[in-house]
């Protein structure tokens, strides 16, 4: 398995590739700015972008999905509780930000516990609701990609519309929590954590 993960655009939002070394396909997760720097990325390693998953629909993951999408043709995976982000603007708040997104729709729905193999790889949906309604995690093999659900030594922000501090941390103890300490936490922004460090110094769990 190949796990790449580097900062984009000016939230510095963390865009992971993950892909499969024997079949050559990716997922490219939160595709949020600099589309031009994820696609040479993904010659360079020289994997196929198979998938697009977002981990929400918010701006800063989501803008340079509409780029990536027609260069590599990919199919673009979202939970469905935050499918109508990608179409409305001013839910997934770029409408305040400058310059309005619009996406068309994706082309599969997520739900909790579905599967998406990406050649030999195979990836775990958790649906973990709280930054937005229809935030997600991703499972693969030891490691945890948790968007703005959960960061190095902090949570999201729940004040956005849609959000819900509660739920959200409901989310992360019983969705996240329960895997081994030393799973890996790769977040939407910062560094990357373990589930161990964050159960013991998290000052929000
Ligand atoms: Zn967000
Ligand atoms: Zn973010």
């Amino acid at each position: 398995m190949i796990l790449e993960g580097f900062g984009v655009g000016p939230m510095d939002a963390n865009c992971y590739i993950i892909g499969c070394n024997e079949k050559r396909v990716a997922a490219v997760v939160d595709p949020g700015a600099e589309g031009k720097r994820i696609l040479a990325k993904l010659e360079e390693i020289k994997l196929k972008c198979q998938y697009i998953i977002l981990t929400h629909g918010h701006i800063d993951h989501i803008g340079a999905l509409n780029e990536v999408r027609q260069a590599t043709g990919a199919e673009v995976l979202v939970h469905k509780n935050d499918a109508p982000m990608l179409t409305n603007p001013a839910h997934n708040l770029s409408l305040f930000m400058g310059s309005a997104i619009k996406c068309k729709q994706a082309d599969r729905l997520l739900e909790d516990g579905d599967r998406v193999n990406v050649g030999n790889v195979n990836l775990e949906i958790l649906h973990t609701p709280g930054h937005t309604p229809g935030g997600i995690c991703i499972k693969v093999g030891n490691n945890l990609i948790t968007g703005d659900t959960l960061f190095a030594g902090s949570v999201g922000r729940s004040d956005f519309p849609g959000g819900n501090h509660n739920v959200m941390i409901k989310s992360i103890k019983t969705k996240l929590l329960q895997f081994p300490d030393e799973t890996k936490v790769y977040p939407g922004h910062g560094p990357a954590s373990t589930i161990g460090a964050e159960k013991k110094y998290n000052p929000f769990l």
